[in-house]
């Protein structure tokens, strides 16, 4: 499903990803986890044409990433993205936010799109929230309105970059639910994540990365019971 081959990338002078390979299949969940600053955003938001890479290739279920004649709304839509702080759109309800990707981007109608978001918000236990906006609701609410706005635009993968990291303790495990679910279901997942219980309980694989390298791309019981470097034994030691 998706295939990253011998990705680089540069900002200016400083080499942020370093021949980066990977594939992910259809089906399988990737977790990606790593030190700050190591290059785990920068190679997921390649994966969906949000940052450009300098050398390799990166296609999604055949299409080539980055290449003249991808179209990037489509290619986005296809592939869906979950961040950190979650970026809906303020000003909007939560019905509007889940609705207006699928109108301009799918050419959707008002009414499909709208009983599609409300069917989603209310797989992520949020279909009482429709009318507001995001404001009115907590962290966790809002992240799990963000997997619904992304799932809206029947997407063929998803990636999410940290996406409890921003959200207080309790609400963590609301947000990790939704994911495992979805995992559950057979989605191809990317998640940059260190949230390691999920990462046994539903990954296929483990990426670590350290300095703009794939130090590590092993299947969970190896990572987990005998990484390979010392820098992955020292990474896990300090957040296990
Ligand atoms: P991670 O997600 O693993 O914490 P990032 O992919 O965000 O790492 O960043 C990798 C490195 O690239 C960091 O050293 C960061 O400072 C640098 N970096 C990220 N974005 C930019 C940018 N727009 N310009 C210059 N350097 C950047
Ligand atoms: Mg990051």
């Amino acid at each position: 499903m998706i295939e990253i081959n011998n990705v680089s990338k540069w900002y200016g002078d400083f080499r942020v990803l370093t021949e980066c390979t990977t594939r992910v299949a259809a089906g399988e969940v990737v977790v990606v986890c790593g030190p700050s600053g190591s290059g785990k955003s920068t190679l997921i938001k390649c994966v969906n044409a949000l940052e450009p890479f300098n050398e390799g290739s990166i296609t999604v279920d055949g299409t080539s990433v980055g290449a003249r004649g991808t179209s990037l709304p489509k290619l986005r839509a296809r592939v869906g993205m979950v961040f950190q702080h979650f970026e809906l759109f303020p000003h909007m309800s939560i019905t509007d936010n889940l609705a207006i990707a699928q109108i301009k981007v799918l050419g959707r109608g008002r009414d499909e799109a709208r009983q599609k978001g409300l069917a989603l918000l209310d797989r992520v236990g949020l279909k009482a929230h429709a009318d507001k906006f995001p404001g009115q609701l907590s962290g966790g609410q809002q992240q799990r309105v963000a997997i619904a706005r992304a799932l809206a635009m029947d997407p063929i993968c998803m990636l999410f970059d940290e996406p409890t990291s921003a959200l207080d303790p309790e609400m963590i495990n609301e947000v990790l639910d939704v994911m495992v679910e979805l995992a559950q279901e057979g989605m191809t997942m990317m998640c940059v994540t260190h949230e390691m219980g999920f990462a046994r309980k539903v990954a296929s694989r483990v990426i670590f990365m350290d300095h703009g390298h794939i130090v590590e791309d092993d299947d969970k019981d190896a990572f987990f019971g005998n990484p390979r470097s010392e820098r992955a034994r020292q990474f896990l030691d300090k957040i296990l």
